[in-house]
């Protein structure tokens, strides 16, 4: 399949990995916009939140406790963090691999959407 994190997962692409297990990995943003800015994907490919059902539940599981797991590794736990998953059009999604932003490491803007 022709999926830039696919390719990733697979090592196929070189990235700046933080986190691996069996049903997960997570890589620093090539495009980084906060100091720590890391992606969580699931190693099986799913398009988005939106594309989710049961089959995927245990790969959500590792992907919440590996959030955690990288926050302390990244010393942002007590600090704060953001989690983001955009989906589609209006959600601006780039990369049709579902995936978690991570952003910490500085107080994050809140949200404008207008
Ligand atoms: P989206 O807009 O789909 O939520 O986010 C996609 C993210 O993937 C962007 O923040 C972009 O910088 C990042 N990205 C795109 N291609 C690559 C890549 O080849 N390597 C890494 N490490 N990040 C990437
Ligand atoms: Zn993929």
């Amino acid at each position: 399949m022709d999926c830039i994190f696919c390719k990733i997962a697979n090592k196929e692409i070189p990235s700046s990995i933080v986190f691996e297990n069996d049903r997960v990995i997570a890589f620093r943003d090539i495009n980084p916009v906060a100091p720590v800015h890391i992606l969580v994907i699931p190693k099986n490919h799913v398009e988005s939140v939106q594309h989710l059902n049961e089959e995927h539940y245990d790969d959500l599981k590792e992907i919440f406790k590996a959030i955690k797991e990288i926050a302390v590794k990244e010393g942002i736990d007590k600090t704060g963090y953001r989690v983001i998953s955009n989906y589609g059009k209006d959600g601006g999604q780039e990369v049709n691999h579902l995936h978690f932003h991570i952003l910490g490491g500085e107080t994050i803007g809140k949200l404008r959407c207008k």
